[in-house]
């Protein structure tokens, strides 16, 4: 199928998720902008998309202006992972908040499509299971993870008013836990930290008891929804959930992980960090309806493509150190 070549910018580009989504749009024949400040984004996500002359990447911080020409935005900056939006939780915050003016402004000038990456997390520590979109969520606005949650959540109204004030054409995915190659493998998230620890043979560690549960989406699929959402019609606004709900608890996780890895790495527990979601599965009807999407990768396939990531990073890192794995 031919496609209209399309320039597109995508902000935090060289994170997790920005690297496989500029992956996928220099695929379909755009011209793609990434623009990151390289605090958790890593130059190595992208290096094999450089020799592309429709590639181009820009150092710059979401929290100040930014002068480009696209047709579209995918708005990803900002931390994910727990220990790198609590690392400096203001800057955090300005970033979900006034990078999301400063993209919709841009939108606005060039009247551009602007899609905002935002999270499960605006549903806080729910108590409506499965999560759906008309749920508003249970949210401490004043604990440490209310750098990231409350930052979405404003930057989610941010986009509603430019919406409804300035007739911005937007698309507010909601984000569930997303795994796969190109997690930062010191970010803390759990399943590249089970997957590290099972590698090195180190204890896993659980939080809490691990009986809180959380649905894993493998990131080729998380793309594909975050593509489809942005090609609907202006009337599909969002907010729709993209994620996987097959619901699982952190302890099968860490089980699924040592079976996988074979690993013979004993789980130890340690203390549950504060505001730990109970519980967490989308409601995906939305997102099955209005963009004809819903994941396609198991678990176990999954796990298995990001364990042989991780293992091939390893060797790597081991070779530089001039040291074996
Ligand atoms: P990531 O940390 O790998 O990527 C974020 C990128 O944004 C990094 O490259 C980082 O350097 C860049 N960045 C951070 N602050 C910036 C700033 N001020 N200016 C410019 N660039 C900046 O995380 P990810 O998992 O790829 O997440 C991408 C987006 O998806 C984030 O907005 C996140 O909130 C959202 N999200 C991700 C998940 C998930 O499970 N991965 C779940 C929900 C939402
Ligand atoms: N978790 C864990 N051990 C780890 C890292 C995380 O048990 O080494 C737990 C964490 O407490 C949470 C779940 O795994 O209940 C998912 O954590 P993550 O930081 O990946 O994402 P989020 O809490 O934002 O969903």
């Amino acid at each position: 199928m031919s496609i209209t070549s399309k320039r597109i910018l995508v902000t935090g580009g060289a994170g997790f998720l920005g690297s496989h989504l500029c992956e996928r749009l220099l695929g379909e024949g755009h011209d793609v902008l990434c623009v990151d400040n390289f605090f958790t984004g890593r130059r190595s996500n992208v290096a094999h998309l450089m020799d592309s002359p429709r590639f181009e990447v820009m150092r710059h911080d979401v929290t100040f202006p930014l002068y480009v020409e696209v047709d579209e935005i995918y708005n990803l900056a900002c931390p994910a992972s727990p220990i790198h939006y609590q690392h400096d939780p203001v800057q955090t915050t300005k970033t979900s908040v006034h990078g999301a003016i400063n993209m919709l402004g841009l939108a606005k000038r060039l009247r551009a499509r602007i899609l905002q990456a935002s999270t499960s997390e605006v549903y806080g520590d729910p108590v409506v299971h499965p999560q759906t979109e008309d749920y508003w969520g249970n949210v401490n606005p004043i604990g440490f993870r209310s750098c990231y949650d409350e930052g979405k959540r404003c930057a989610e109204t941010l986009f509603f008013d430019y919406h409804r004030q300035h007739k911005l054409r937007i698309k507010v995915a909601r984000i569930f836990n997303t795994y796969g190659p190109r997690m930062h493998p010191q970010d803390g998230r759990v399943v590249s930290n089970f997957i590290m620890q099972a590698l090195a043979g180190e204890p896993i560690t659980i939080y809490g008891a691990g009986t809180q549960t959380r649905s894993f989406c493998f990131v080729s699929d998380l793309i594909d929804g975050l593509v489809r959402l942005m090609n609907t019609g202006d009337e599909v606004t969002g907010p729709i959930n993209i994620g996987n709900p097959v619901e699982m608890t952190i302890r099968e996780l860490a089980e699924a992980v040592i079976r996988l890895t074979g690993s013979s790495s004993e789980l130890i527990h340690a203390p549950l960090p504060h505001d730990d979601p109970v519980q967490r599965q989308p409601d995906i009807t939305q997102a099955r309806t209005r963009l004809g999407w819903e994941p396609s990768v198991d678990l176990e396939t999954g796990l298995a493509a990001t364990i042989a990531y991780f293992r091939d990073l390893r060797q790597t890192l081991a070779a530089d150190k001039g040291t074996h794995p």
